[in-house]
């Protein structure tokens, strides 16, 4: 289902917003190492600045779990955000308060604040009703908008709660791009679509698979992943990641599945989980005892790449291999070309995917590299998102 986004939103000279955003970013020594996700949220605070909105900005960072800690401060991301838009950004010191009360008051039309992080309150992640009346009174804000897909899945008072408390809840822009790329790989695909899935576990993924190879054409399956479904085919794979527990479920889904569901057919193995481990690429019915598989091979580069091409639309989750170290890359590496150089549309979703295909230099050569690692395999799998199914539907 659409929902109403900034766009629909009329007469905003003077209205102040509460906006969520995502700016949960990478910090070390309180350095941000990675700015895409403040990026991100730009043309939603373009928007709603050239319509001479007032803004409130909330978020988390971290999981700081003992209240107010200095080193999950928002204070870095605000002056960021300050050097991104070249326009002043004011820093509450707190998201609820005497002080953000005063700060929101203080706002003139097109500018903006940063609330502190609202997980410094343990009220957040509960959804303590009256901390969400707080942050709506507290900002005199009347609208709620949610620009944060990477914390759709959880209903927390700044995700969910908000929207209780004004008379209006709509989606930001980054919000919209999500649901609608993603919305797409669920509901109504382009054909043909192909899936391409891999990483770790199955377990982080069942909901995933289960729900998309009803829609898709084909569904590649690949990483350590693939090792619990080779086992369940009745193969050897020596020390590779195998759920034991999940071999039988493996089992079914691909007699489910039937041909869609593909495997690959060779691998490279190691001695050891080591960069610099003794490595041989082999069929996947061979591997020595105490090896295991940390990448697909050659041959089931070739025939996942080339059955990517002619795809109107591809997703891709999860790694082909163990990308984090050089030798067990090049499975990766060639999905997330496949991908950047496939005419259909390109969805890629999954932290550690966005991770490669980013590390890569690809990310802008796909239609849509989803901000929303764990929100992204809730909403495939096909979960109504709390801070999704708040907003007003178009
Ligand atoms: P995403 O975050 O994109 O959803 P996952 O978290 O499911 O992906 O999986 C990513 C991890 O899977 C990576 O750290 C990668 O090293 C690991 N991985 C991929 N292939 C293998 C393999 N064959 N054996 C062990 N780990 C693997
Ligand atoms: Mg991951």
């Amino acid at each position: 289902m659409a929902k109403r986004t900034v766009r629909d939103l009329q007469d905003l000279k003077g209205a102040r917003l509460f906006v969520r955003v995502d700016y949960n970013v990478p910090l070390e020594n309180g350095r941000i190492t990675d700015d895409t996700r403040i990026r991100a949220s730009l043309p939603t605070l373009d928007h709603l600045v050239k319509a001479g909105a007032r803004l409130v900005l909330a978020s988390h960072l971290g999981r700081p779990k003992k209240g107010p800690t200095p080193e999950f401060s928002l204070k870095p991301v605000a002056e960021r955000l300050k050097d991104l838009l070249g326009a002043p950004v004011a820093m509450a010191p707190d998201c609820v308060g005497p002080e953000v009360r005063r700060m929101s008051e203080d706002l003139r039309d097109g500018e903006m604040l940063v609330l502190e992080n609202v997980r410094f309150h343990k009220e957040e992640e509960a959804n303590d009703p009256a901390f969400a009346h707080r942050l709506v009174t507290d900002t005199g804000a009347t609208i709620f908008v949610n620009d944060a897909f990477g914390t759709a899945h959880r209903a927390h008072a700044s995700t969910e709660g908000v929207s209780h408390y004004v008379s209006r809840s709509v989606a930001g822009l980054l919000m919209e791009k999500e649901l609608r790329y993603l919305g797409m790989a669920r509901d109504a695909p382009d054909h043909p679509y192909v899936a391409v899935l891999g990483g770790a576990k199955v377990s982080d993924k069942i909901a995933v698979i289960e729900n998309l190879f009803s829609k898709v054409d084909s569904l590649l399956v690949g990483g350590g992943m693939a090792y619990t479904f080779l086992r369940a085919e009745g193969l050897v794979t020596g020390k590779s990641l195998v759920e034991e527990e999940k071999v039988e479920l493996a089992r079914r889904l691909l007699e489910k599945a039937g041909p869609k569901l593909r495997l690959p057919m060779d691998h490279v193995v190691a001695s050891a989980f080591k960069e610099d481990a003794e490595r041989r690429t082999l069929p996947v019915d061979q591997i020595p005892a105490d090896w295991m598989g940390l990448d697909i091979g050659p041959a089931t580069i070739k025939a996942y790449t080339e059955a990517v091409r002619p795809a109107k639309l591809v997703f891709w989750n999860g790694p082909m291999g163990v990308f984090e170290m050089k030798p067990f890359a090049d499975g990766t590496l060639a999905m997330a070309r496949a991908l950047a150089e496939s005419s259909g549309t390109s969805i890629v979703g999954g932290g550690d995917s966005v991770a490669a295909v980013t590390q890569m230099g690809l990310a802008d050569k796909i239609d849509h590299v989803s901000t929303g690692g764990g929100a992204s395999l809730e909403f495939l799998g096909g979960d109504e998102l709390p801070g999704v199914a708040c907003l007003e539907d178009a």
